[in-house]
């Protein structure tokens, strides 16, 4: 099991994605111990900085060495040998202990900023935390062999710190990335290491010069409330037609939220603590992290098979259109248009990793005019249902959503300045 979380940092040149993998050692309680000692630390250093707080208008390498400063004894230099104003015994190599620096400097910012609100508003003021339980991140220095199939940590055995490898599996380095420290995060059944990856991107060109290149084309995506997620169109530079594709699903990923959410329902009037319910959010939870991963996946393959470099969406969010309401009003909680912002948030960083960058188009009349001569267009109705199909004045026909994804396709080319040859047909 290995799958990438949603914290992303970017910036031009490169990313970083953390994935999460599966880790496998025979010494699991050195593991805790260390860790142990590890939220010791972080609880000391918390207190010295709570104590202190003028350190933390510091830079944060100026105030890990006041740190060091005061509390440890200097192996070199003219204070060596000097016992410092706040020493307390610690067990730690140095790199445990800055790891341990850095988190309480992050905790105690976070505390006394609460405090700090909550006296301004006369609230009761937070207690101090009496101890802390955070995962062990490990600098360089405290690992070493990290190769993608193991890692070897250094632990404390219960006599003194050594090394022991553990096993990684199914974490495949990507190619000419860096490996940031990993967090080691101990469940009950496993563990996992939270592994940040940095990669480099090639291409950074701009989306205004790309439209520009020959043999541009765009890909739009159209998000649906039916069994398809997403219908995604290519249109070459000058607005033909290259491909489209339809991205399903979505029926498959109502019925099991749907399945779920029932038997949430009948939990809640079978009994009356609400722990009998924990096991089926967190699966609603997962299928939908799945199927978002899944989706903008499909589509990124897509983009790169047909050497795609820019991607368009109509943004609807924050956007009350009246294009919006029409698109909005069959949405429920667990529907399949509701994955739509996590599919786009997953969507903006797979893609970027590959070079190819998104672009947002106004919403209006995307879905309510033809994308051939512009009329409004209706949906037909079978028995009482509106269907997928649509049906324009000038007898232009099809599928409603893939005029959609035209229209939103041809908008991004019109965006950039983009001379489209209209081909009635
Ligand atoms: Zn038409």
């Amino acid at each position: 099991m290995s799958e990438e979380v949603t914290e992303k940092i970017w910036n031009k040149s490169h990313y970083t994605t953390t994935y999460k993998v599966r880790l496998y050692i025979k010494q699991r309680e050195y593991l805790k111990l260390t860790n142990d000692i590890y939220n010791d630390l972080i609880k000391k250093y918390f207190d010295v900085l709570y104590e202190r707080q003028e350190l933390l208008e510091l830079s944060s390498f100026n105030c890990l060495t006041e740190l060091e400063k005061l509390t440890v004894i200097p192996k070199t230099g003219p204070r060596k040998g000097e016992v410092p104003e706040l020493y307390f015994e610690q067990n730690a190599p140095v790199y445990l202990r800055r790891a341990a620096i850095h988190q309480a400097m992050g905790f105690a910012k976070t505390h006394t900023s609460t405090e700090e609100r909550a006296r301004e508003k006369s609230k009761k003021i937070p207690e101090v935390p009496k101890k802390f339980n955070t995962p062990t991140l490990f600098y360089k220095g405290m690992y070493k062999e990290f190769e993608g199939s193991s890692i070897t940590l250094k632990l404390f055995d219960g006599e003194s710190w050594n090394w022991f490898k553990a096993k990684l599996t199914n974490f495949k380095i990507p190619k000419d990335a860096e490996l940031l420290s990993p967090t080691i995060v101990m469940h009950k059944e496993y563990i996992l290491a939270h592994i940040p990856v940095k990669e480099y991107i090639e291409d950074i060109t701009p989306i205004r010069y790309r439209m520009q290149e020959e043999d541009i084309k765009v890909c739009s995506v159209m998000f649906t409330n039916t069994d398809k997620f997403a219908v995604c169109v290519i249109l070459d530079g000058k607005g033909n037609f290259v491909k489209s594709k339809f991205i399903s699903g979505g029926k498959e990923y109502a019925e099991r939220t749907g399945y779920l959410l029932r038997k949430i329902k009948k939990n809640n009037t079978k009994y009356k603590n609400y722990t009998a319910n924990t096991r089926p959010w967190k699966k609603i939870y997962e299928i939908k992290k799945y199927y978002a991963h899944k989706v903008s996946r499909e589509i990124t393959n897509f983009c790169i098979e047909n050497k795609v470099r820019v991607l368009a969406y109509a943004d609807y969010k924050n956007q009350s259109t009246i294009d919006w309401e029409y698109y909005n009003r069959t949405i429920g909680e667990f529907s399949p248009l509701a994955l739509r912002e996590r599919t786009i948030e997953y969507l903006t960083y797979k893609t970027y990793k590959e070079g190819i960058l998104i672009t947002k188009v106004r919403p209006n009349y995307i879905l309510r005019k033809c994308y051939k001569c512009r009329e409004t267009i209706r949906r037909k109705i079978k028995g009482r249902k509106e269907t997928v199909k649509y049906k324009c004045k000038n007898g232009h026909e099809g599928d409603y959503y893939f005029n959609g994804a035209m229209n939103v396709a041809i908008m991004c080319l019109k965006k950039f300045g983009k001379e489209i040859e209209r081909k009635e047909n």
